[in-house]
């Protein structure tokens, strides 16, 4: 189908913006937290993959709203800068948690076998990890 301008001014044809992912907005805080999360962040990854055994394709640290950490089906991780907030035990809880995702790719049954045994206080961490938000 050809649009023309016409079309859209005259509401025959309505533009829908894809909406934007959400990210955070940026800080002096935030900026320092990133240089912090990039020091640190991938170098612990790498420690508690090695000690888990897993490999992974690569690691972004990234400031959005929408969670904490993401891994995909391709074995890349994101962590988010905010993690720099959290005390380390919260902080390895959630790198656990995605570096289980290499595995499973859910949080089914096996899944959380494999989280227990890295992290045998993964529940009570969870709930922990509920008092802070990312907004
Ligand atoms: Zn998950």
């Amino acid at each position: 189908m050809k649009i023309s301008i016409t079309d859209i001014l005259s509401g025959r044809v309505r533009i829908v913006w894809r909406r934007r992912r959400r990210k955070a907005a940026v800080t002096p805080e935030t900026e320092r937290l990133r240089k912090e999360a990039k020091a640190y962040l991938p170098v612990r990854l790498k420690e508690l993959a090695e000690a888990g055994g897993f490999s992974y394709n690569s690691v972004r640290i990234k400031n959005n709203v929408s969670n904490w950490g993401s891994c995909s089906s391709k074995g890349n991780i994101n962590l988010n800068l905010n993690l720099m907030r959290l005390p380390k035990e919260l902080q390895d809880y959630v790198m656990l948690h995605e570096l289980c995702h290499l595995r499973y790719m859910n949080h089914g049954p096996e899944f959380h076998a494999m989280l227990e045994k890295l992290c045998p206080n993964h529940r009570e961490l969870r709930k922990k990890l509920r008092e802070y938000r990312l907004t």
